[in-house]
C-alpha cells in the first residue's frame, strides 16, 4: 500500500526582503495510511513549515511531496484549494474558534464551506461534538467552554467532514495533562477506527506515549525517526 504521505528532499525558504531564511533543508519522511505519526525537534527547526507544506497551506520550493499519492507540486490553485478542504484536517494549539459563533456552528464551517445544505451540517456536527463528549454543549459560545471543551470543538470541526488526514499543531499545550491526554484518546481512536492519517507536531514529552512513531526534526530535517518514546530517551541517555 502507498504510504498517505511521502516526501523526498522537500526544502523550503522564507523570503523576506532580501533574506532567505532556510526552514526545511531536505525533508526525506514516510507516513503510513492509520498511522499517528508526532514530529518533535526545537523550536525553529522547521515543524509548522513542514505540516503547512503537507496539508497544502505552503507550497514547498523543491523536492517530493506526495499526499496519498497526490503530488502537491502539480496541483493548481484550485486543486490545492479542494485538497484542503476535503482531504486536510486542522487542529492548531489555539482552537482558533469564532467567537460569536456557537460550538455546532463553528464545528459545521468545513461542511458549509464544501457546500454541503446548512441542516445538513448542523445535524452532522451535533453528532461530532456528541462523539467528542460535548452532547451539553452544542449551543454554547467558545468563551463559555473551557480550554479542553474548546480544543473538543475544534477537533470535531477537524472531523466533521471526515478528512483522511489530520493536521495538528501543539494540540495540547494549552491544557493540563489530564486534558491533554483526554484530547489524545479521541486521536488515537481516530487513527485506529476512521483509518485517518495523523501528524502532530509537539514539544509536549506526556503525550509521546500516544504515537505509533516519532520523527525527530533538526535544523530542516528529519534526523531520526523512532518507534516508542522509550527509543527517544535511550538515544538521549547514549547521546550524554
Ligand atoms: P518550528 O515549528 O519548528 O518552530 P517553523 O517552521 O515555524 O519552526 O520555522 C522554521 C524557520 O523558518 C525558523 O527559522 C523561522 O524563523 C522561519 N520562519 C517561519 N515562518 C516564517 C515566515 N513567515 N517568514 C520568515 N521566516 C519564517
Amino acid at each position: 500500500m502507498a504510504p498517505a504521505i511521502f516526501c523526498k528532499g522537500v526544502t523550503k525558504s522564507y523570503l523576506t526582503g532580501t533574506t532567505s531564511t532556510p526552514a526545511l533543508q531536505g525533508v526525506d519522511l514516510e507516513v503510513r495510511c492509520g498511522e499517528l505519526f508526532m514530529l518533535v525537534g526545537p523550536s525553529g527547526c522547521g515543524k509548522t513549515t513542514l505540516i503547512s507544506v503537507i496539508a497544502g497551506i505552503l507550497n514547498h520550493d523543491q523536492g517530493e511531496c506526495h499526499i496519498f499519492e497526490h503530488d502537491l507540486a502539480t496541483m493548481n490553485e484550485g486543486e490545492r484549494t479542494s485538497y484542503r478542504g476535503k482531504t486536510v484536517g486542522f487542529v492548531f494549539q489555539a482552537y482558533n474558534l469564532i467567537p460569536s459563533l456557537t460550538a455546532t456552528e463553528n464545528v459545521s464551517i468545513p461542511l458549509l464551506l464544501n457546500g454541503h445544505p446548512r441542516k445538513y451540517a448542523m445535524q452532522r456536527s451535533e453528532e461530532l461534538l456528541f462523539k467528542v463528549g460535548l452532547k451539553d454543549k452544542i449551543n454554547s459560545l467558545p468563551n463559555e467552554l473551557s480550554g479542553g471543551q474548546q480544543q473538543r470543538v475544534a477537533i470535531a470541526r477537524a472531523l466533521v467532514h471526515d478528512p483522511k488526514l489530520i493536521v495538528c499543531d501543539e494540540p495540547t499545550s494549552a491544557l493540563d495533562h489530564a486534558t491533554g491526554g483526554e484530547i489524545m484518546e479521541i486521536f488515537r481512536q481516530e487513527a485506529l477506527t476512521g483509518n485517518r492519517t495523523l501528524v502532530i507536531v509537539t514539544h509536549d514529552s506526556r503525550i509521546f506515549q500516544f504515537a505509533d512513531r516519532i520523527g525527530l526534526m533538526d535544523d530542516g530535517r528529519i534526523t531520526q525517526v523512532v518507534n516508542s518514546p522509550l527509543e527517544l530517551k535511550l538515544e538521549k541517555t547514549a547521546q550524554k
